[in-house]
This record gives C-alpha cells, structure tokens and sequence, in this order.
C-alpha cells in the first residue's frame, strides 16, 4: 500500500522502499500551480509506479518539474525516467557533475585514488567497495537535459515559493529548499531525524577535502533559518530543527574528540587491519574517519 500523507497544504509525502540499504526515502509531491517531485527515488519499477499512484491520489496529471536535492541514486536515480514524460530536472550545477562522473564511470578511478591516495586503503579491499558502489550505477540514469539551480535562487513549487538553501557536506551540492512563508525545510539528506549523512569527499580548488567542514557551516546557516519544521529524505518529519542541528553538532565533535587517529584512515576504520569488514561500513567509516580528521587539523 502506497505510503502518502499531507504535511501541509497540497504537499505530500510518500514514503517509498527502494533497492538499496537505507530506510524508504521520502518523495514529496506538490499539488496546485506548478505539480511538482521534490526528489525522484531510485530509478526502479516499484518506485515510479508508486509517484504515478501518488500523483494519481491527489490529482496532478503531470508532472512539470523534478527538483533534486542531491545526485546519490535514492535522490535523482528517477529524475530521468519523469523527464521522459515531460518534467524539467532542477538540480545545483556541482552535484550534476557528480552524477554525470558517477553515470559514465569516472567516478569509480577517482575513488579507488582517493581510496589508495587519502585514506591508505590496500588493494586488496578495492574491488569490494568499487563492486558495491557500480552495483548503484543502474539504479540511477542522467537527463539529457537538466536546468541548473543555485543558492538563493526561488522557484515555485505547487503553489509554493521555495527559496533554494545551499547545504553542502553529504555531497558537494547539496540543495535544500525552504517554504519561508510557512516555515518549512525540505532537507534531503542534509538533515535526518535518526542519523548522521556521512559526510562526502571531494575536490576543491585542486585538493581533496572532506565534506565535514562544509557540513558543520550548513547545520549553522539552516539553524539560523529560525524555522522548526523539516522535511527529510529519511525519517519522519522533524519539529525541533535548531535542536536537531545542535544535538548533531555535539555528537560529531564529541565523536571527533573521541577518535584516536591510527597511521591511516583506513588502519581507523578497519580497526586497525584485524578484521576485514564488509566493503559498505567500510566505505561510510572511511568517510566519517576522514571528516574527523580534517575537523581535527582544522581545529589545531
Ligand atoms: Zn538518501
């Protein structure tokens, strides 16, 4: 049974199982003016026939547009698929060139570099997160064409106002989206009532960085929102914004503090070489390790 509530007028949320190991990740349909998907699920059977079911229950006929809050496959994987029936795909310029790199392939050698290069990972565990990490590549498909969106940029959705927040940490373009009139944050991944998005990795100005600094800087500019309500991509929905910011907040630096840096990230993450763990906790460790460590040598 499809999974639909309102949580404000003509926005719903649908909560949808996808193929891969997190919680159902929340779509959000807005009904009116401007019909519009707030993230599109994995490119699965399942998943578009359970938005064509929602779009159905609360009476849009089309979609005109896909927003995308970040490019990970439950987010965009579908976005393609509703582009093909005639929605436009709005998406920040710098996660779609994540998506692209991730679609055709590239993706892949730059994290075995980053694997090898950063975080000291031996050979012989590379083909088992490169296995893990292709496995998604089929979940997720790239439009033909995409518009781009940045920060402070509105667009309407339904007939909502958003304006567009820039929330980078989980990837590098994160976007979030805030209904200023009504007080509500559409979060994606950026903030989740029961965990904490690993934060990403990537290139800045020619080095590679953790997303964890940027993560930190977003927490802060959302909290300073002033709004309660958010609306994640996992979870329920949140009433205690600015709390959950701060109880985050703590938890990294008190995760930092608590992390002794082994030779290696990867020695860290594997507690140190003993036991070979599964490809995937892997994958998350490796990047929350690096984060602490870059929060650390930030921190002096
Ligand atoms: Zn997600």
């Amino acid at each position: 049974m499809l999974d639909i509530k309102e949580v404000a007028q003509n926005v719903y949320m649908l909560k949808i199982p996808v193929p891969i190991n997190v919680d159902a990740v929340n779509l959000y349909l807005f009904a009116g003016e401007v019909p519009t998907l707030l993230d599109a699920g994995t490119n699965t059977p399942d998943v578009i026939e359970a938005v064509h079911e929602g779009m159905k229950k609360v009476g849009i006929k089309k979609l005109e547009q896909v927003l995308v809050t970040h490019w990970h496959v439950d987010h965009a994987g579908a976005a393609n698929t509703f582009a093909q029936e005639g929605a436009q795909v709005y998406v920040s310029s710098r996660d779609h060139h994540e998506w692209a790199s991730f679609v055709h392939g590239q993706a892949f050698s730059r994290l075995n570099d980053w694997a090898t290069q950063e975080w000291g990972v031996p050979e012989i565990e590379i083909p088992g997160m490169l296995k893990i990490s292709k496995r998604l590549q089929h979940l997720t498909a790239l439009p033909n064409q995409v518009t781009f969106i940045e920060p402070e940029q509105t667009i309407m959705a339904g007939n909502d106002l958003l304006r567009i927040i820039s929330t980078p940490g989980h990837t590098a373009g994160h976007l979030s989206f805030y209904n200023e009139k009504d007080g509500l944050l559409f979060s994606g991944d950026m903030l989740l009532p029961d965990e904490i998005p690993y934060p990403g990795i990537w290139q800045e100005e020619g080095r590679v960085v953790s997303g964890m600094p940027s993560y930190l800087e977003s927490l802060k500019n959302i909290a300073a929102l002033q709004t309660k309500v958010y609306l994640p991509g996992h979870g329920l929905p949140g009433e205690n914004l600015i709390e959950r910011c701060l109880e985050i907040k703590e938890q990294l630096y008190q995760q930092m503090t608590e992390h002794c840096p082994a030779d290696t990230v990867y020695l860290s993450a594997s507690n140190y070489g003993d036991q070979r763990i599964h490809p995937g906790v892997l994958f998350v460790k490796l990047h929350y390790i690096y984060g602490w460590e870059q929060l650390k040598r930030e921190a002096g």
